[in-house]
């Protein structure tokens, strides 16, 4: 039927594909436009170590201020940025503002953070990643230490190699780097320890179900041991009951993100949080 109608095989697909196809055009000419005007703005969560109970690490997260649909969630934008590539010039907005910020406040005179920052498949298979890095703490005046990139362990399993050398690549910048949505894909213990990382970030799906599945509990307890096997510090993700986490307190788990202590935040409100943090942890010391 497509040979008779010629040029009108269009016919073929049926309204409903059809519209679906132009809204996901229109969808990318709007993502375009948005990196043109630079309507993205980062929210931050706050990661509290349990330990000294502050906030030593915000992680910064993408929002998309649409004209017309308000603030999109990257859910709803980020699987269309990394298919068309889009991610590369968002993803480096999101590094640049990420790193003012975290400057911003250090001029400030908030408590030293730690600014983490995801990176997409995309971006980290770029060659410019490492430069665009480099580029975004010298025009901020940030430290490099104080920048944190968060990989996706699928991402780095993908091409071991590739991923050891891209690694390396940062680190030398003096950005430290960890392992985000950690347990989901299916590292070896030997391939784990042959990556210059300094956090494992439990996937948020392993907390989800605690205390009711024996069977993630297990999982998290062992990711933490892991985690003290090869040295690396270990950040328990979407935390959202005191439940879970005294759980993951008893294995172990120092450091804590999730709705339980903070949301994603605006800039203005994570500062509140963290001053307001920083005098109960310092109360707290006093008192003991
Ligand atoms: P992620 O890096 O694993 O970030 C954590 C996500 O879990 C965030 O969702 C956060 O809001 C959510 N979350 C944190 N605590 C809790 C909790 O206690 N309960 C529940 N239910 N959820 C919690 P968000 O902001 O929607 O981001 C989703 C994902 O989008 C991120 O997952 C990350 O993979 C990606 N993303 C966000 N910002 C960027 C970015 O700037 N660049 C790239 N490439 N990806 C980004
Ligand atoms: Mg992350
Ligand atoms: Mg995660
Ligand atoms: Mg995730």
């Amino acid at each position: 039927r497509a040979k008779e109608s010629g040029r009108n095989d269009i016919q073929l697909f049926t309204p409903a594909m059809g519209e679906e196809a132009r809204n996901k055009l229109i969808r990318i000419e709007e993502l375009r436009r948005a990196v043109e005007r630079d309507e993205f703005v980062l929210h931050y969560q706050p990661q509290k170590d349990i330990r000294s109970g502050n906030v030593i690490s915000v992680e910064a997260l993408v929002r998309w201020q649409h004209p017309v649909e308000g603030l999109l969630l990257p859910g709803a934008f980020i699987p269309l940025a990394e298919e068309t590539g889009l991610i590369v010039p968002i993803g480096d907005i999101v590094l640049r503002k990420a790193c003012r910020q975290a400057r911003a406040w250090q001029d400030r005179g908030l408590p030293a953070l730690r600014m983490a920052v995801n990176v997409s498949a995309r971006q980290f298979t770029e060659n410019s990643l490492t430069n665009q890095v480099a580029s975004a703490l010298q025009s901020a005046g940030l430290e490099p230490r104080w920048l944190e990139l968060e990989l996706t362990e699928s991402l780095i399993m993908r091409d071991v190699e590739g991923a050891i050398e891209r690694m390396h690549e940062l680190t030398q910048l003096g950005v430290s780097l960890a392992i985000d949505d950690f347990g989901t894909g299916y590292s070896s213990l030997s391939t784990l320890r042959r990556f210059p990382l300094s956090r494992l970030k439990i996937d948020r799906s392993f907390i989800a179900d605690i205390p009711s599945k024996a069977g993630d509990m297990a999982i998290t307890s062992a990711i933490v041991s892991l985690g003290r096997t090869l040295e690396l510090e270990v950040v328990a993700e979407g935390v959202e009951t005191e439940e879970q986490m005294h759980f993951l307190t008893g294995a172990g788990c120092e450091m804590f993100q999730g709705y339980l202590f903070a949301r994603p935040l605006p800039p203005r409100e994570v500062e509140d949080l963290i001053v307001r943090t920083a005098e109960q942890a310092g109360n707290a010391l006093q008192s003991s």
